[in-house]
């Protein structure tokens, strides 16, 4: 199973494509924890990606399809994954798209969890990550055991960088000009499933869990 997650920063993808990764056995892809294990190791693409990353602009195509197509050619995810903030432009779809054809192989849904706007400020400035596993927490909705700390690893939660509430309206912006066209795109291959962010995450991933069957 291939599923693509769409959606605003924030809307809920991650907390969703961990949810779909552990009940259906698929490795959770996400480009921008991709990113950020390498801006935490100081690697050149780190420190390449950093620069888009705290404006709140789109890391250029050419790198980050380069990411996802070596990861999904990993063994582990051979019969599957859910990829979480990929693609996020049209171009990235295509390049997507193209690779999966020339193997005889497609996406099987893309999963737009919608959440207008107004509700996105304030799910990003309650957001707390673990920079060392990865696991997303919220202040209010979501919250660790122990305030400030991940309750998987152990290690301290942070407010993301490019979650500060300025860079939020950038990402925001960007997301409507370069990402939201991509429900067009799979609508229009009869794959786009919708489904209402602003429920409860449970309620979300019931929702989710209907379409997948
Ligand atoms: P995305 O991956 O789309 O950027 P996240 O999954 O990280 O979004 O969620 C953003 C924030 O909102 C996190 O702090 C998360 O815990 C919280 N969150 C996710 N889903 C819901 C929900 N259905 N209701 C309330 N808060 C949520
Ligand atoms: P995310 O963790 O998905 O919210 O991504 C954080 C940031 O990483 C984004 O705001 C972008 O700067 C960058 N990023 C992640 N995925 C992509 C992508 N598919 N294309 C371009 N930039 C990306």
């Amino acid at each position: 199973m291939k599923i693509i997650m769409l959606g605003a920063p924030g809307a809920g993808k991650g907390t969703q494509a961990k949810m779909i990764a552990d009940k259906y056995g698929v490795p959770h892809v996400s480009t921008g924890d991709i990113f950020r294990a390498n801006i935490k190791n100081g690697t050149e693409l780190g420190m390449e990606a950093k620069k888009y990353m705290d404006q709140g602009l789109l890391v250029p195509d050419e790198l980050t399809v380069k990411i996802l197509l070596d990861r999904v050619a990993q063994e582990d995810c051979r019969n599957g994954y859910v990829l979480d903030g990929f693609p996020r432009t049209i171009p990235q779809a295509e390049v997507l798209d193209k690779a999966l054809s020339d193997l005889g192989d497609k996406i099987d849904y893309a999963i737009d969890v919608d959440v207008p706007d107004e509700n996105i400020i304030q799910r990003m400035s309650g957001r707390r990550a673990c920079i060392a596993c990865g696991a997303t927490y919220h202040i209010e909705h979501v919250p660790p055991k122990t305030e400030g700390i991940c309750d998987r690893c152990g290690k301290e939660l942070v407010l993301r960088d490019d979650d500060k509430p300025e860079t939020v309206k950038n990402r925001l912006d960007v997301y409507h000009k370069q990402t939201q066209p991509l429900i067009e795109f799979y609508t229009g291959k009869g794959i786009l499933k919708s489904v209402d962010g602003t429920q409860d995450m449970k309620d979300v991933f019931a929702s989710i869990c209907k379409i997948l069957g």
